[in-house]
């Protein structure tokens, strides 16, 4: 696994200040949950990690590289949104299989882990579905299976319950957890959530004006 390291972090876009010198490790195999008012920079922390934003000042560490000076396809961070994403013209396998065509991981293989994967999310009953023919907790079952199938050495969540109701909230968050148990994959998770923050993450990362207020287990954090 690889863990993650922000040092001294700054992002403007135009004249406002998202980041103001973000410092943060995530060691391999940790899941650690940011809050923090809309705003704060969340989103923002989780573009940089992925390379899809350029930070200003600072750096962000991927298992020891510099995820700046790292072209694209090495970058092996998946990310998942909470508007799902998916291509609503494909079916669920299609939607697996998309990704590793572009990144010419062999047939047979690609087959292998979109069967997996499907597997692991509890969604082989639905790979000839197209996303418009399911629900939104299965919508974004396929979503994390996305993910899983790059075999990711990092997870970037972004409020990836957001949208479901609360019942399925609820099954949805254990079956995550389950799921980093399984994999054991350093993973990002960003939630408004309190209760997700206080099952979900090993460490509780409350950021606010773009700088990291808090850090600490989640009893501790919510403990004020
Ligand atoms: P959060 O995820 O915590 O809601 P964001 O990281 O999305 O916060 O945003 C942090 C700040 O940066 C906000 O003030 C937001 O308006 C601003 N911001 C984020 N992305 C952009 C962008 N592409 N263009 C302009 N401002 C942005
Ligand atoms: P990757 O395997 O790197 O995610 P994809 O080509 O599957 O490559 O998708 C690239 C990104 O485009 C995805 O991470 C996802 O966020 C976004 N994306 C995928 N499908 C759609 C879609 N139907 N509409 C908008 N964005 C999408």
């Amino acid at each position: 696994g690889a863990g993650i390291r922000l040092e001294k972090l700054s992002k403007s876009y135009g004249r406002v200040r998202a980041l103001d010198g973000v410092d943060l490790d995530v060691p391999a195999g940790e899941l650690v949950t940011l809050v923090g008012p809309s705003g704060s920079g969340k989103s923002t922390i989780l573009r940089l990690i992925a390379g899809l934003d350029r930070p200003d000042g600072g750096r962000v560490l991927v298992g020891g590289q510099d995820v700046g000076e790292l072209p694209p396809h090495r970058r092996s961070v998946a990310m998942v949104f909470q508007d799902y994403a998916l291509y609503p013209h494909l079916s669920v396998l299609e939607n697996l299989l998309f990704g590793m065509r572009v990144r010419k991981v062999p047939r047979a293989e690609a087959r292998r882990r979109a069967h997996d994967a499907a597997a692991r999310l509890g969604i082989s009953d639905l790979l000839e579905r197209h996303p418009d023919q399911m629900s939104g907790g299965q919508r974004q079952r396929v979503a994390l299976a996305r993910a899983v199938v790059r075999e990711p050495s990092v997870y970037l969540l972004d409020e990836p319950l957001a949208s479901l109701d609360a019942q399925l909230r609820i099954t949805t968050r254990a079956d995550l957890l389950a799921l980093h148990r399984q994999l054991g994959t350093t993973t990002v998770h960003v939630t408004h959530d309190q209760a997700e923050a206080m099952t979900l993450g090993d460490r509780v990362v409350v950021v606010h004006e773009g700088r990291v207020r808090q850090e600490g287990p989640p009893q501790e954090v919510y403990d004020e």
